[in-house]
């Protein structure tokens, strides 16, 4: 198996943005694999990006009513799938080290192969302000393209939203969370 992630130009300058922050940000991105047609080298566009965590450098967590939003929303779309990403931000590089700007902690690591244990499919992803680096049995690559499915992203946010108005949770409730 090989997978190459396809992830739009504007996402990708989303998730870079939130490397500028002093908090560590986590979340997802959702694509929908063509691995019916091509089981073995198949590709994963990338259609939308959600926030579901904030916190100090190495100690983000994710919010669990963002999880059970997005939980939600893989069960009624089971041909989804998603890519848990987090950044290391300037302060998590200022705190820990530069190495953290070319590399996963060994906790990332950990945390990512204890995940493809349950998940074989599953992929790790960290945003840096140099690079974004990918984990996944295969060694997944990534290559970012111009072309934005805002059809597909339009859908996508619309059910999202109506699963979080049905938990009476906003985005804001984790960007303005003070950590
Ligand atoms: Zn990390």
């Amino acid at each position: 198996m090989s997978r190459t992630i396809l992830l739009p130009n504007k996402l990708a300058g989303v998730l870079h943005n939130l490397t500028k922050y002093k908090e560590e940000h986590n979340g997802v991105l959702i694509y929908r694999p063509d691995s019916k047609y091509h089981p073995d080298s198949y590709y994963c566009p990338v259609s939308y990006a959600g926030i579901t965590g904030k916190g100090t450098p190495g100690h983000v967590r994710a919010d669990p009513r963002s999880i059970e939003i997005l939980n939600a929303f893989l069960k009624e779309n089971p041909e989804h799938r998603y890519i848990k990403w987090h950044t290391h931000s300037v302060e998590t590089i200022r705190t820990f080290g530069n190495y953290y700007a070319e590399n996963f902690s060994s906790g990332d690591i950990s945390s990512y192969d204890e995940q493809i244990n349950y998940d074989p499919d599953f992929i790790g992803m960290v945003v840096t302000p140099k690079k974004i680096l990918i984990y996944g049995r295969d060694n997944p690559k990534i290559r970012t393209v111009s072309s934005f499915p805002s059809t597909e992203n339009k859908r996508i946010k619309k059910r999202i939203e109506e699963h979080m108005r049905q938990k009476n949770f906003s985005i804001r409730d984790i960007l303005e969370k003070k950590s």
